[in-house]
Order: C-alpha cells, then sequence, then structure tokens
C-alpha cells in the first residue's frame, strides 16, 4: 500500500466513523423527540390525574359531611349520599385508568397488617409475613 493509498484509507476510515456518528447522533436526536412527546404526554396526564384527584378529595369531604349530618341528627337524603359515592366511584375509576396510563401502579392492594402495597394474588404479605384474602 502506497503512502496515497494509505491516506485514503484513512479518509474513508474517518469517513464511515463520521458516518456511524451521524446517524448514531440522528438516532439519539428522535429518541430525544420521542422521549419529549411522551414527557409532555405525561405531564398532561399527571396533571388530568391531579385534578380528578382534587375533585375526589372535594366529594369524599361532601360525602363525609353527609354522613356526619346524618350523626348530628340533621339526616341527608340517603339518594343524595349514594348519588355522591356514585361520582366518587366514577371518579376513582378515571383517575385508575390515568394512572394506569402513567405506568403508576394502581391504589391498592395493601396489607391490613403492616400497610405495605402487596401484589394482587399474593397470600402472605411480602414484608411482614401476615396472611392475606
Ligand atoms: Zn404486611
Amino acid at each position: 500500500m502506497s503512502k496515497q493509498e494509505k491516506f485514503y484509507d484513512l479518509l474513508d476510515t474517518l469517513r464511515a466513523g463520521v458516518e456511524t456518528a451521524g446517524t448514531l447522533a440522528l438516532g439519539t436526536l428522535g429518541l430525544a423527540c420521542e422521549g419529549a412527546e411522551k414527557i409532555a404526554e405525561g405531564v398532561k396526564l399527571r396533571y388530568q390525574a391531579a385534578r380528578v384527584e382534587g375533585e375526589m378529595d372535594g366529594k369524599l369531604m361532601e360525602a363525609g359531611e353527609m354522613v356526619y349530618a346524618t350523626h348530628t341528627g340533621n339526616p341527608t337524603e340517603s339518594e343524595a349520599l349514594v348519588e355522591k359515592l356514585r361520582e366518587i366511584d366514577d371518579l376513582k375509576a378515571r383517575l385508575a385508568e390515568l394512572n394506569e396510563t402513567l405506568g403508576r401502579k394502581p391504589e391498592g392492594p395493601f396489607c391490613p397488617g403492616c400497610g405495605e402495597a402487596v401484589e394482587e394474588g399474593d397470600r402472605f404479605c411480602r414484608s411482614c409475613g401476615e396472611k392475606l384474602d
């Protein structure tokens, strides 16, 4: 191999390297864009989840007040309470859906012994060994 050939060989190697690097950079850029989109989507979903959670908290408080009003001798129509509870159920379902989309674990089930989250289908708590139903 002449000096010139060696030089061209070296240039080829360099070019191949640049091309590979270019492809990698573009690939990373593509991934970055996809990631940003996912993050934006995640932020939107988290915002929605927080709003549903807030709404649910409000309704739970209202339901609590209804129950408490019954205790203080100022009973709420049971239908109104059932309606309120149904609204809470709906919100809870929506929240679970949002959380699932977000890849978060939906709430519960929890160990009755230690309060740690347990897996669906576990017979015993992995933290404290409590028997689960
Ligand atoms: Zn436990």
